[in-house]
């Protein structure tokens, strides 16, 4: 369709047989070509794009599979259309099988980046169709899965996805563990160090490991959440490891800007995903998700998708220790 119009025109050009015309047409000959002609979409209502509550009770066992959620999350499989945002990148992504990580892997592949996702072996059903996605859209897919609450598995996780992708550019410290608890009392040692391994320790094993491979205009992002501002009473560990990766975020930007690193977060609202359903919601909760926002609904990962790929995209130059937020209308990045 580009190259049929310019080449309408530029027979129009030939027909005028003028170099003086040529060079004062030849800007608008380029300017249309940077705006590829794309059909025009539906507006699409946001309140209504996507399943609302009441949502049927369900509960799966820790961490949860998106492909036995009801109804099944969407997370851009059919919809995200890469532009060659990320071309030549070379991504890490953590909770890369579901989710937001899902979300971004599949987005970020479509951008022409090649992506490792890391996961728990648990959960090799969901990873499966996520490393044959990053394949369909032609990019190198490889998976390792592993436990992040492991220093010395966080360390070769981020030197295997060096080696078998050859380099790395975008971090995306995305896994996280939420366990809600009714009470304080009800929250043991165990629990809380293991929420404080997987959301706190492995983004600071990671990044360290990553780090002396990162090139000034590499970029690191973290997901953090609404529950870092306006954290839930049932939420004590989980929300105050979300306000720890905020604040990483912010002071890791302001001792990486110098060397051309940029740092970012995303925070969602109430996003439909397997951590939701694997014990991070009462089913109570679950039930009315996302009902109580302006929308009237939860997100979808895709939702959020264009976000994780604006904060890597090079274009984004002047973006870092920023959060951007997605929360349906409620709550403060
Ligand atoms: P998800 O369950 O799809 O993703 C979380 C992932 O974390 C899992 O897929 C799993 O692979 C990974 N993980 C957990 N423990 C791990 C461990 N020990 N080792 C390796 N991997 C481990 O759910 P999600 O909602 O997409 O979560 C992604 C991020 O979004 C998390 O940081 C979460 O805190 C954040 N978030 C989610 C919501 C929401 O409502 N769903 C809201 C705000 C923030
Ligand atoms: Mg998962």
């Amino acid at each position: 369709m580009k190259e049929k119009n310019t080449l309408s025109r530029r027979q129009v050009i030939s027909g005028l047989g003028a170099s003086l015309a040529v060079a004062a047409v030849a800007p608008v000959l380029d300017a249309e070509a940077a705006s590829s002609p794309v059909a025009a979409e539906p507006l699409q209502d946001p309140t209504t794009k996507y399943p609302k509550p009441p949502f049927k009770s369900q509960q799966q066992p820790w961490p949860g599979l998106a492909g036995k959620m009801e109804p099944q999350p969407d997370h851009g499989e059919k919809t995200y259309k890469g532009s060659g945002r990320l071309k030549g990148r070379k991504a890490l992504i953590t909770g890369g099988d579901s989710g937001m990580g899902r979300a971004a892997a599949i987005a970020y592949a479509r951008e022409g980046a090649d992506v490792a996702i890391n996961y728990l072996p648990a959960e090799e059903a969901d990873a499966k169709e996520v490393i044959a996605l990053i394949k369909q859209a032609g990019q190198k897919a490889v998976a390792i899965p592993g436990d992040l609450r492991d220093e010395a598995f966080c360390k070769r996780l981020v030197e295997e996805a060096v080696k078998q992708l050859g380099g790395l550019d975008i971090v995306v410290n995305n896994a996280a563990r939420q366990q809600q608890r009714q009470s304080i009392l009800d929250l043991s040692t165990e629990d809380f160090d293991a929420t404080m391994k997987t959301n706190i320790y492995a983004p600071f094993w990671i990044i360290k490991a990553a780090l002396p491979h990162l090139k000034p205009g590499s970029a690191i992002i973290g997901t953090t959440s609404e529950q870092a501002m306006d954290p839930s009473a049932n939420l004590y560990d989980y929300a105050q490891t979300k306000a720890a990766t905020s604040n990483y975020i912010r002071s890791l930007a302001k001792q990486l800007g110098p060397k051309g690193i940029r740092v970012n977060g995303v925070a969602p609202g109430p996003i439909w995903t397997p951590l939701q359903v694997s014990g991070g919601s009462t089913q109570e909760n679950l039930v009315k998700f996302g009902g109580d926002k302006p929308l009237g609904r939860p997100g979808q990962p895709a939702e959020l998708a264009s976000i994780y790929v604006q904060l890597a995209d090079p274009g984004a130059s002047y973006a870092t220790g920023q959060v951007y937020g997605a929360m349906g209308g409620g709550g403060l990045p």
